[in-house]
């Protein structure tokens, strides 16, 4: 019997980079995805690899070892990336978010126990909540609102890595939990309602670009290259008993991402302000230490190369 790599959310914006990098380091891949937010055209050309297998699924029902028997493989690792990731996608039904988050970490770590494998957890920089602490270490415990619109979403992910942390401590599982921060590229959903993806779609319809706030707030944005090569090198470096931050710690504030991406797809779209949404936090920058040292990994791409890459794609998707 071979092994497979099980992705979960293989279907999503990251999950689909990820398939396609595992598949082309010649490893079989079994994506389960339920399609919520993840599309099929992300991995329609996946369909005929015969190392590549579909499973509909949602990770709030349990996953058995004996359904991967029947495509004669058995599971090596685990990546849990099965979780709506844009607020407005993840605050449409917020019961589901949380119960997405919990449940399924709780299923991927059952099969996780099962079958022995390494398990990767996608956790989140809200795990940090609006934070009082800059840039963010991973020794940091953040500051959540735990009653808020993004509660569903940041506390989901908290207590998805306390299940993870739990079960490191009581069964020994091989676990990997990264607190990704905000990523972008090419296969965002067009209408998800990210900044990244709601800027370049306004900008190349020449739509006003909707700055929620005064535009001051930052995030530190990575290129989903760097962020994919960032989790391989996590996953395969020795075991390590604590979160790492993955994302590429060059701050930006939104205002500025706006005449960036104004200038990078050529647009003379005009910009206006909007309330912020509750909660929204006002600045993120992930301290990166920790990934380095034990990796070597750092960011390659700069924010203007990424938004070319990612401006070209959007420009193919909308016309
Ligand atoms: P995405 O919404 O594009 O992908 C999520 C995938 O999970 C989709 O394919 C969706 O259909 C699937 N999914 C959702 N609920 C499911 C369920 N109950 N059962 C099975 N599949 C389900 O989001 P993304 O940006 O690719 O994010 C992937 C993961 O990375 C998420 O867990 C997210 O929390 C985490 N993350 C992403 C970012 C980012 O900037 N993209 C930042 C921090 C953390
Ligand atoms: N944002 C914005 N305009 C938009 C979408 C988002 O100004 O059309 C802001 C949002 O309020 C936040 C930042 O951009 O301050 C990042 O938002 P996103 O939803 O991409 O991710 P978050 O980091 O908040 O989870």
């Amino acid at each position: 019997m071979d092994s497979s790599i099980l992705v979960a959310g293989g279907a999503g914006f990251l999950g689909s980079h990820l398939c396609d990098r595992l598949l082309r380091q010649r490893k079989k891949v079994i994506c389960l995805d339920n399609f919520l937010t993840g599309r099929k055209e992300n991995i329609a050309h996946l369909l005929r690899n015969n190392d590549f297998h579909l499973i509909e699924h949602d990770v709030w029902e349990p996953i058995h070892v004996r359904i991967f028997e029947s495509f004669n493989t058995q599971i090596c690792q685990i990546y849990n990336m099965a979780c709506p990731a844009s607020p407005v996608a993840y605050q449409q039904d917020p019961l589901s978010t949380t119960k997405t988050a919990i449940l399924g970490a709780l299923n991927m770590l059952d099969l996780a126990g099962e079958t022995k494998a390494t398990i990767f957890q996608a956790s989140t920089s809200e795990v940090y909540g609006d934070p009082e602490v800059h840039p963010q270490k991973e020794t940091y415990w953040g500051h959540v609102n735990p009653i808020g619109l993004r509660a569903c979403y940041d506390e989901g992910k908290r207590c998805a890595e306390t299940l993870f942390f739990d079960h490191y401590r009581q069964f020994g599982t091989n676990i990997k939990v990264a607190r990704i921060f905000n990523t972008y590229g090419p296969k965002m959903q067009i209408d998800d309602g990210r900044v990244v993806s709601n800027f370049i779609v306004q900008a190349l319809k020449g739509e006003d670009i909707t700055i929620y706030g005064d535009g001051k707030q930052t995030r530190s944005f990575c290129y989903v290259d760097d962020l994919i090569e960032g989790i391989l090198a996590f996953v395969d470096c020795d075991p390590v008993a604590s979160p790492f931050n993955i994302g590429n710690p060059c701050e930006t504030s939104v205002g500025d991402l706006a005449k960036l991406i104004c200038k990078v797809s050529n647009s003379k779209s005009r910009v206006v302000f909007r309330p912020l949404p509750s909660d929204d936090p006002s600045r993120r920058q992930p301290d990166i230490s920790a990934i380095r040292d034990q990796t070597g990994w750092t960011p390659k791409v700069s924010l203007e190369e990424g938004l070319e890459e990612t401006v070209k794609y959007f420009r193919e998707a909308i016309s």
